[in-house]
């Protein structure tokens, strides 16, 4: 390709750069920015309005222990911010073993707990001031619609991104290009091959034989909550669970099927984890009294966000629905909830379970389980629980090639859409601290394929990338 043209794909030049990543979640952020970091001209491209992905734009928020590189100084620089809230036994002393906890019911009631979250906004700006001070080229409010290609011997080439901005349609030229899509979109676009969510993959035995994809979910904020209450209404009353609160709401018609219905029973795919609300989920973030509530979308209606357009909009409209529906109910029926407001409804469904792209090594559950090595892994060894597999404890190691889409030569894949298998992406690596981690890898390898003149395919990586 001629990078001085100012057309391509018949649309007008928007920037030229190394390495051109698209889509700014936990992947994609920690991939321009390691990229630029090592030398390279940068453009992220993302259609919100700050860096993050779920955990920001989608309100998600967890924050973890930092487990090295760009995710640990993430965590001090959130801390140093002011911006990470901690609840703990003293804070919250009913929530540890609360059944309306969403990650802490499994605790013994009343036991030590410490429970860390980023406020989703701050940080979100944290992360695009980085990016900026780091030099990264990022065009927000950017839809990445379309790439063009060129032949590249029995491969092809991305030469571009084409992309949707307010100046109109436009081209990024760049020699390396990064997947932070989250759901494989540039994979797709450049037809590569993947795997649709939910439809099972090579390698892989779906465990309950359906085709159904993993629910996505869309997170929203409640303030004024008065937890205390309600904890002392589940005491009193002898309701844990908000049963009978929940009981007399769908008797006089204020609680539509699709909300608080019952989990899938058994050991199936979705196991006891993501099919739904059996009661109110929630979790605090931000400050006292403050928690953000998950609404997941109905399994049963298997939707395919990331692909379907009448899926997409159903799943934005019913959830937003719902979510009026469920606060009306915790405003009126549960004590604890009478002067509580919706504080925030996140810019987006997250999709959990969207394209697993095949790569040149498609990650297994046996890779992990059998500890297996590779000559090309460029992750130390780690050690994870698979709560899919009995959570079971394993230490594996992530190939290369797991970066690597089939059939493209200077794609790198990141985050949610690495090549593993739909179980061992959700299982373990499609968590906030292991996507920034896998997307400084990727932005690392981007980095030295760039500055050997050579498409990532033809990368040798021997050793883990930091
Ligand atoms: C509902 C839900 C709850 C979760 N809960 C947890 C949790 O508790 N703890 C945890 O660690 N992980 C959790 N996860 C998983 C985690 O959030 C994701 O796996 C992770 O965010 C994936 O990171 P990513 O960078 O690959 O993609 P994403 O975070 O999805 O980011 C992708 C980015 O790309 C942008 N993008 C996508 N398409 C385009 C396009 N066409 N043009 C421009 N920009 C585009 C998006 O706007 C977004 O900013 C949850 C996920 C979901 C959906």
């Amino acid at each position: 390709m001629d990078d001085t043209c100012s057309t391509a794909a018949g649309v007008p030049v928007l920037a030229r750069a190394d390495v051109v990543v698209i889509g700014g979640g936990p992947g994609g952020f920690a991939a321009a920015l390691r990229a630029r970091r090592d030398g390279c001209s940068v453009v992220l491209i993302e259609q919100f309005d700050m860096p993050g992905g779920v955990h920001t734009s989608g309100l998600q928020g967890a924050a973890n222990p930092g487990v090295g590189g760009i995710h640990t100084e993430l965590m001090e620089r959130f801390a140093a911010a002011g911006c990470i809230y901690t609840a703990d036994e003293r804070s919250l002393p009913d929530w540890a073993g609360n059944p309306l906890s969403h990650y802490d019911y499994y605790l013994p009631p009343g036991s030590p707990f410490k429970r860390s979250s980023f406020n989703p906004d701050r940080a979100g700006n944290l992360m695009l001031r980085l990016l900026d001070d780091a030099g990264v080229q990022s065009f927000y409010g950017a839809a990445f619609v379309d790439v063009a290609l060129e032949p590249a011997g029995t491969e092809r080439r991305i030469t571009a991104a084409i992309v949707e901005t307010a100046g109109g349609r436009g081209a990024v030229l760049g020699r390396v290009f990064v997947d932070g899509t989250g759901t494989a979109e540039v994979v797709a676009r450049a037809g590569a091959p993947f795997v649709r969510g939910g439809g099972g993959q090579p390698g892989t035995v779906r465990h309950d034989g359906e085709p159904r994809p993993i629910p996505g979910g869309l997170l929203w904020i409640m303030t004024g909550i008065d937890f205390a209450r309600v904890a002392g209404y589940q005491k009193r009353e002898g309701d844990p669970t908000l049963a009978k609160l929940i009981a007399a709401a769908r008797a006089a018609g204020d609680i539509p099927e699709h909300l608080y219905r019952p989990r899938l029973a058994g050991p199936g795919v979705y196991g006891d984890h993501y099919i739904g609300h059996p009661t109110v989920d929630m979790s605090p973030i931000s400050g006292p009294g403050t928690f953000i509530l998950w609404q997941n979308v109905p399994y049963e209606w298997a939707l395919h966000m990331d692909d379907d357009a009448e899926h997409a909009s159903r799943a934005r409209r019913e959830l937003r629905k719902l979510i009026d529906v469920e606060a009306a109910f915790l405003g009126r029926y549960v004590p604890g909830f009478e002067d509580a407001q919706v504080a925030h409804v996140g810019r987006y469904v997250g999709v959990r379970d969207g394209r697993h792209p095949i790569g040149e090594h498609l990650f297994t559950l046996d890779d992990a389980r059998s500890g297996r090595r590779f000559p090309d892994a460029v992750t130390a060894p780690m050690t994870k629980t698979f709560f899919w597999d009995a959570y079971a404890r394993h230490t594996f190691e992530v190939p290369y090639r797991s970066f690597l889409p089939r059939t493209v030569d200077n794609l790198l894949l990141t985050g949610a859409s690495l090549s593993f298998t739909f179980e061992t992406i959700f299982m373990v690596m499609r968590n906030f601290p292991w996507c920034i981690q896998t997307g400084e890898i990727a932005g690392c390898a981007a980095a030295m394929a760039v500055h050997q003149g050579i498409p990532p395919k033809q990368l040798r990586c021997t050793a883990p990338l930091f």
